[in-house]
């Protein structure tokens, strides 16, 4: 049996930065991210088409000082790399990630607790882009290999559905992304985390 073409979301946000260049916009992007070195690619890529505010909501990090560490490396980064975006820190309350992961403690990474951790802090950017007349949100998240971009980006769509703020659809890790983000990170002497934020995928 033929397998069904996975989409491509590279060409996808192409395509939408081609018509935006075309028109002569330069739209608002509220880009969810969830640590410094995931964004510097991000960053570096995206500035030059739209007018960026980094948004950090993660809860899921654990523990506090490593969330604080993961907090102050970005807005390192951003002082230092791209001055003009601005940032906005969302709520940290680790029980709002304890509540939601109930019962999937021990599912795989990339599994469905995963996934709706994806959804939980997708949802609050959009909910915050909407709020602050956004033209469209994204994360960062698909730049890392172990985030299975399909998946992201459903799921950017069905919250992109429920509260009428555009999803930019993207899968950073396309076109070299995840390599120029380990060279960035280098350039700027970034702190490169060995887990992905949760107390669950934090090796023992
Ligand atoms: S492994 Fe990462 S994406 Fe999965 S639940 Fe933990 S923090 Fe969230």
């Amino acid at each position: 049996m033929s397998q069904i073409p996975k989409t491509n979301y590279q060409l996808i946000l192409d395509k939408t930065i081609k018509q935006l260049s075309e028109s002569g916009k330069r739209p608002t992007l509220l880009l969810h991210a969830c640590c410094a070195p995931c964004s510097s690619y991000v960053l570096e890529y995206l500035t030059s088409y739209f007018d960026i505010t980094v948004f950090f909501y993660n809860p899921n990090i654990s523990p506090e000082e490593e969330y604080l560490h993961r907090v102050s490396e970005i807005k390192r980064l951003i002082s230092e790399m791209c001055p003009d975006v601005r940032f906005i820190e969302g709520r940290y309350d680790p029980k709002e990630f304890f509540d939601m992961a109930k019962g999937l403690e021990n599912e795989p990474e990339r599994g469905s607790r995963c996934h709706k951790c994806y959804r939980m802090r997708l949802m609050e950017s959009a909910i915050i882009a909407k709020e602050n007349s956004f033209d469209y949100f994204t994360t960062t998240l698909s730049i890392s290999p172990q985030k299975d971009s399909e998946v992201l980006n459903s799921i950017g769509k069905e919250v992109s559905t429920a509260t009428g703020v555009p999803y930019l659809f993207s899968d950073f890790k396309k076109r070299g992304g995840y390599k120029r983000s380990i060279e960035l990170s280098a350039k700027y002497d970034l702190y490169r985390q060995n887990y992905c934020g949760c107390i669950f995928s934090k090796p023992k």
